[in-house]
């Protein structure tokens, strides 16, 4: 029985599925969770796993391994780091390209209308939430914050 919910519960992580996202320190300090939150509920997303924590600013940089070479690379990485974050796995069908556009462009001046980022967005480098970029880095981000035995 026990090995029946595993496979279900892994049928259900199946690629395309899920997408992972954080709620950036600085949406966390201004009082976003909630609303952000609500917006991901009304959309249609289901919580598949959740935690509030802080990166250390080496998790920080491991989880932004590829922007490694960019020139925002340690700004990014200390933002990420000074405070703490809501990460989260969203469940939906294409849930990787669904999530992006709820939450808009990188930079909340050019995000659209009514998206996460333009709401709850301060700056390009302080914008509000994170969204996976492909169903692969979906799969690899959320195995980056949670356990099998969190993910319900
Ligand atoms: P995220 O990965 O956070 O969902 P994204 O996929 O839209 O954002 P990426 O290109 O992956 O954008 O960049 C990762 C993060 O690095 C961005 O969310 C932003 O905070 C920061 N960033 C990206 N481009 C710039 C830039 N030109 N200047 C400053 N910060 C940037
Ligand atoms: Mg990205």
């Amino acid at each position: 029985m026990q090995q029946l919910f595993q496979i279900i519960k892994t049928f259900k992580m199946a690629k395309g599925n899920i997408t992972l996202t954080m709620i950036k320190p600085y949406a966390v300090q201004h009082g976003y969770v909630g609303p952000i939150l609500a917006r991901i509920n009304e959309a249609g997303f289901r919580i598949a796993a959740m935690k509030y924590l802080q990166l250390s600013l080496r998790q920080a940089e491991a989880f932004y391994e590829v922007h490694r070479e960019r020139p925002f690379f340690e700004r990014l990485t200390r933002f990420m780091s000074n405070g703490p974050i809501v990460a989260a796995i969203l469940e939906k069908e294409n849930a990787v390209d669904d999530y992006r556009l709820l939450i808009g462009a990188t930079d909340p001046t050019r995000a659209e209308e009514g998206t996460l980022r333009k709401l709850f967005g301060a700056s390009i480098e302080q914008n509000a939430v994170h969204g996976s970029d492909s169903d692969d880095n979906a799969i690899r981000e959320a195995s980056f914050f949670f356990s099998e035995l969190e993910r319900f």
